[in-house]
């Protein structure tokens, strides 16, 4: 991949802010050099801008070098990062699979990128072909998400390395779901391709979506543009400190999983049963698509009871579906009741 033909001639050429705590390196006991207030410890100082704690890690436990690591408010944060470093407004377009995470849209009109949507077909299965031929000379990336949000299954992989294979640009494998898939990462395929961006979140498995941590995996040449257009002190030190926190307690969050798992069989097996469901999609991540008689009704008896889960009735290929996190066994047992009542 010849980066530079691909980023933003801006983006390219831009000097990055340069922050007291980048530009000076190395143990000290008087930092006079950033206009911080001197007291209030421990909050008064100025986070690491590049996080080297929290990315050395999470590079032990994934297996990626630390320098192939984002880290960003959320994944939505390297989501916003691909527009603005690849996609010049008004002109440049993406490639997405449709349905999919709303926020890949949403960052595309932020940015005024023209977003084109690709139906998965009825499986919820990705047809690289279609997605080929969506691509033109103005497309800079392509954005796919495997164990998919909303429909809950793991793409084809054949399907997304042919896209890796046949486009030069940007290719996201969104991964917010993997902890949950019984299919493999694709960050064993990051030396493979150099195009290819993973994305992974803190707000999922992890059990942290309050501190808005998300990584972005890639070649070090894409991460150094990722790096040179965020905000300076992107990921404030509370944040670090939890995630740390978090990286020392692996066996519980595999313990969590293992409990939502056994859950999303058993929620899937008594949803089935009873008579206003008409299916329960095949699930890799900690959520189910389900098919009710009438969407919206079953929503807002749902509201009416306490008890949120997300209406996807509106969106493409969902007409009639609902879909429900995986929730402790206590809550799945009360959405049950609830709806055994219907
Ligand atoms: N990707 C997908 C597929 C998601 O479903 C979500 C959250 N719903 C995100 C990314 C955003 O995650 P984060 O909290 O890390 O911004």
């Amino acid at each position: 991949m010849d980066l530079k033909t691909w980023v933003r001639p801006n983006i390219w050429n831009l000097k990055p802010y340069s922050s007291a705590r980048s530009e000076f390196k190395g143990e000290a006991s008087v930092f006079l050099d950033a206009n911080e207030n001197p007291y209030n410890a421990p909050y008064n100082r100025y986070p690491d801008p590049l996080q080297w704690a929290v990315k050395e890690k999470i590079s032990q436990l994934k297996g990626v070098p630390a320098e192939q690591i984002f880290l960003g408010v959320g994944s939505d944060e390297p989501i916003d990062l691909i527009y603005r470093a690849f996609c010049e407004p008004g002109i440049d377009n993406v490639v997405a699979i449709d349905p999919t995470y709303g926020m890949y849209q949403v960052c595309a009109d932020i940015n005024n990128v023209e977003y084109r949507k690709v139906s998965l077909d009825n499986e919820f299965n990705v047809d690289a072909d279609a997605v080929l031929n969506a691509i033109d000379t103005h497309t800079k990336a392509v954005f796919v998400c495997s164990p998919n949000n909303p429909t809950g299954n793991s793409l084809n992989r054949a399907a997304v390395e042919r896209i890796l294979k046949s486009f030069a640009g940007v290719v996201v494998v969104d991964e917010a779901y993997i902890d949950f898939s019984s299919q493999p990462t694709f960050l064993h395929l990051l030396n493979e391709y150099a195009n290819l961006v993973v994305l992974q979140t803190f707000s999922k498995a992890w059990g942290s979506a309050g501190i808005r941590l998300g990584m972005a995996f890639a070649s070090r040449e894409i991460i150094e543009i990722f790096n040179k257009i965020k905000y300076p002190y992107n990921i404030n030190k509370l944040t670090q400190e939890h995630a740390l926190s978090m990286l020392e307690k692996a066996g519980q969050v595999k313990e969590w999983v293992t409990i939502l798992l056994q859950e999303r069989v058993r929620l899937a097996s008594e949803l089935s049963r009873l008579s206003i469901v008409k299916k329960v999609y095949p699930s890799d991540a900690n959520f189910l698509l389900v098919k009710v008689d009438d969407a919206s009704a079953v929503y807002r008896y749902l509201v009416e009871n306490g008890i949120i889960v997300r209406n996807r009735n509106n969106i493409t290929l969902c007409m009639g579906c609902l879909r429900i996190t995986v929730g402790t066994p206590e809550e799945n047992r009360l959405l049950i009741e609830a709806m055994t009542k219907l």
